[in-house]
Formats: structure tokens, sequence, C-alpha cells
């Protein structure tokens, strides 16, 4: 996409509809984040080489990255404060999502930045 978009939902039901999905999704993504700390957490006390475990390890970076990123530049929340309830904005310049409100009062600066670490 390469023009603001906003995406807004006016009926009830339907907002409600998407909260859950919402939800679905983050949750998901926050327990597969949980199971990367715990894969490196278990990793130390894993019997492998030094050089097995940097390989694993490397790996889990790796997987950790995509999954971050997953979420940074998704609809589920709105990249400046996280909350996962609202309409939202796809500001094209850093390819995110934010709620309206956020966009609004943070325009400026979401718009001149090429990427907000999330
Ligand atoms: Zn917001």
């Amino acid at each position: 996409m390469e023009h603001k978009k906003e995406i807004k939902v006016m009926d009830p039901r339907l907002r409600a509809i998407r909260n859950n999905l919402r939800e679905i999704i983050y949750l998901r993504w926050d327990q597969e984040g949980l199971q990367l700390i715990q894969a490196q957490s278990h990793l130390l006390d894993a019997h492998l080489s030094q050089e097995e475990k940097l390989l694993i390890h490397l790996q889990l970076e790796e997987n950790f990255k995509q999954n971050r990123n997953l979420m940074k530049n998704s609809i589920i929340m709105c990249g400046w404060c996280h909350q996962r309830d609202k309409d939202a904005i796809y500001n094209p310049s850093n390819r995110q999502w934010f709620c309206p409100d956020c966009y609004n009062e943070h325009e400026e600066e979401i718009i001149n930045k090429t990427s907000i670490v999330y």
C-alpha cells in the first residue's frame, strides 16, 4: 500500500468480531514469542557443543525478529499505543498502522519517521 488509508468499522457487532479476532491472533503471536524466549533459556542448559548452541541461538534470534516484525506492521495493534480495539490508519512511510487517536495526536512524528521501533 502506497497511500494513507483509514479503516473504520461502524457496526458494534462487527467491531466485537474484529476485536475478538485481533485478540486471538495477538495471543497466538504472544505465545510464540514466549516459546522462543523459553527455547533460548533452555538452550543454556542443553548438552550441546558451543557451536551447536550458537547455531540454534542464531536461528532463534532470526525467528524472534520475524515474530516481532509480524506484529510491528500488522493492523492488529496500534504502532504507537499498542491498543487492539480501535479503528486503524495506515501510514505508508513506515508501513505501520495506528489508531486514529495516536495518528491525529502524533501525525507529524509518525509521518516523518521511516521506522518506529515497536
Ligand atoms: Zn494508538
